[in-house]
């Protein structure tokens, strides 16, 4: 399978200033690279304020990249026009935390969708009408929520219609970001295995974006841990939740519970928040909260390279990591 979407060398600096004078610079996204390959769902993770949404609104262009270049199947996002970037919204959708976000509230959710493929000219009248039903079907909800407003249903089936709006223009990619961290566990299951089975039906390729490693594990083939706008490690998802091996990565997945696990790890408690993305800590800028920083650590920027154990990682620490 090849990429359908390209990150290299992205950045989101923003200056912040009082009055004239430059405080300092957000760096939300801090040179990113990743691939996203067709068929696969791969998953941005971090704490908030790490950079996830911030990149996933990158790639839609939502909002504009300091630098770095972004390719959706071979073709620069940052130098589409207008008429381009109207297609490739359709291309590419976003799935919310909460659908409240985007369903007009005064619409009803038959209204919603039927605007979507009307403002992209997708189909006939009757077609999409017909396509509708079809849809609400698809996610697990029937004719009958077509007449209702969002008030008027739940969050997990608000995130089901969210879905079915998204699938009407046909995209090839979906941003979700955290699209089942309003909803009750009970009801994430059934929402992330709905993701799932879509995947598959439409040839679809995800960039899943979540705080929530459990969650994360349910649905990733590969995953890549963000910290303070960088990538720390990435890999299969596999070798990741198995063999962590960045002291970051060890630290959040101690904190998920793993009941095919005999001996549970070990908790890691990470001393500290984490610090403000303006004015980031020199080096690793994970060193003020690792528990195994040594002086190197506050001095050189690590690099991602692969580990021992499969998976690219940002760690002067690590068997197999980063030369000197
Ligand atoms: Fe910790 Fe140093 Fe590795 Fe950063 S480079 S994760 S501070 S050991
Ligand atoms: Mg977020």
């Amino acid at each position: 399978s090849r990429p359908i979407l390209q990150v290299r060398d992205l950045n989101m600096h923003f200056p912040v200033k009082k009055g004239l004078r430059q405080l300092g610079t957000v760096r939300a996204v801090d040179g990113l690279s990743f691939d996203l390959y067709e068929g696969e769902t791969l998953a941005l993770v971090g704490e908030s304020g790490c950079g996830k949404s911030t990149t996933g609104r990158a790639v839609l262009r939502l909002i504009d990249a300091t630098d770095g270049s972004i390719q959706f199947q071979g073709e620069e996002v940052r130098e589409m026009s207008r008429s381009r970037l109207f297609q490739l919204r359709r291309e590419m959708q976003i799935v919310f935390q909460d659908a409240y976000s985007f369903l007009n509230p005064r619409l009803t959710i038959g209204e919603s969708i039927l605007e979507a493929m009307e403002v992209h000219g997708l189909h006939t009248k009757q077609q999409r009408a017909d396509k509708l039903s079809e849809l609400l079907d698809i996610v697990g909800l029937n004719d009958s929520y077509a007449g209702r407003y969002p008030h008027e249903i739940s969050g997990g089936q608000r995130q089901r219609i969210g879905i079915a709006r998204a699938l009407s223009l046909h995209p090839k990619v979906i941003v979700a970001d955290e699209p089942v961290s309003a909803l009750d566990v009970s009801v994430q299951s059934q929402v992330l295995n709905l993701f799932q089975d879509l995947k598959d039906k439409f040839g679809l390729s995800y960039l899943f974006i979540s705080h929530d490693l459990s969650v994360v594990r349910h649905v990733a083939d590969r995953v890549a841990v963000m910290y303070l706008g960088k990538i720390v490690e990435t890999g299969t998802a596999d070798e990741l939740f198995d063999n962590p091996q960045h002291p970051y990565t060890q630290a959040l997945l101690s904190a998920v519970p793993q009941p095919e696990v005999a001996v549970a790890r070990e908790r890691i408690i990470l001393r500290g928040e984490v610090p403000s993305p303006m004015n980031p800590p020199s080096g690793c800028a994970f060193h003020t909260r690792c528990p195994i920083a040594t002086q190197r650590c506050q001095e050189q920027v690590p690099a991602l390279a692969p580990s021992a154990a499969g998976t690219l990682v940002a760690c002067h620490h690590v068997e197999g990591g980063n030369p000197t």
